[in-house]
């Protein structure tokens, strides 16, 4: 079952008058026209410009997994979670399969998201150290979570287009919390691409050449900001040693106290 707009879905920023992009070239209109967070939130939530990526994430929402089969799926994109004025902002790919796409709410309900908010607890910028569902009680403090690309992607890959036509939401985003954001934590070099896309899509000066991507890189921006690179919370990485809870605690650590 997909969630649909003002169903009653926890926390869904969308009602039945929120108008749908069909298109890249609606998403960049309605995008850019989105005077308030809430207005992006809710815009983005009801999007559906990119059709394998609408196909893949309701098939997902009506197949299930078996351990979810008697919930329903939110099955829709992601909006932003978190602080609306954040000094700490992370940035991710795209929302898993069965757990943001099936939770509505970014890195919830899945592995990546017990490493992430665990952390997040660990490092002061989150209330509680777990994250199962969007009526959890959970409180980003002065922290929010977005994905570079709002649709659950098959085998987590959204192609080159699909991040191109996302990619106006994101900077929409980015520019309305731009204000109070000290540090931006990106996780795993897909973010890391699109995060200097959508700067340059803001008309921000990004650094030249653009910095490759790397755990623990540290890019000081021209107006005192700062982007820190680290590795994507995914099973991959977390279930190989690649990251550990003490690498992303020192990522996180770092981001708080650039934050204060
Ligand atoms: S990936 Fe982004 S642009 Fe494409 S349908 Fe989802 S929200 Fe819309």
């Amino acid at each position: 079952m997909v969630a649909l707009p003002g169903s009653g879905w926890p926390g869904d920023p969308a009602d039945a008058s929120t108008p749908v992009a069909g298109s890249r070239d609606e998403v960049e209109k309605l995008a850019g026209s989105a005077d308030a967070l809430s207005t992006v939130d809710a815009r983005v939530s009801v999007c559906r410009a990119c059709p394998r990526l609408v196909t893949w994430r309701e098939g997902v929402a009506e197949t299930k997994r078996r351990a979810y089969a008697d919930e329903p799926y939110w099955g829709r994109p992601v909006p932003g979670f978190g602080a609306e004025h954040p000094g700490v902002l992370i940035v991710g790919l795209a929302p898993g399969a069965h757990g943001a796409n099936r939770t509505g709410r970014n890195f919830t309900g899945d592995r990546s998201g017990e490493w992430l908010y665990a952390s997040l607890h660990r490092c002061g910028l989150a209330n509680q150290p777990t994250a199962v569902s969007a009526e959890d009680g959970l409180r980003l403090l002065g922290t929010r979570v977005v994905a570079t690309v709002r649709c659950a992607p098959p085998d987590n890959k959204p192609t080159p287009a699909e991040r191109d036509t996302c990619r106006p939401w994101l900077a929409r985003e980015f520019e309305l919390v731009w204000p109070s954001v000290r540090a931006v934590v990106v996780l795993g070099a897909f973010g890391w691409a699109g995060l200097w896309s959508a700067m340059r899509a803001m008309g921000m000066p990004i650094p030249r050449p653009v910095p490759k991507f790397a755990h623990g890189a540290e890019i000081a921006l021209p107006d005192g900001r700062v982007v820190l690179g680290c590795y994507h919370v995914s099973q991959q990485n977390t279930f190989t040693g690649k990251l550990t809870e003490e690498m992303l605690d020192a990522v996180f650590i770092r981001a708080a106290s650039l934050a204060r």
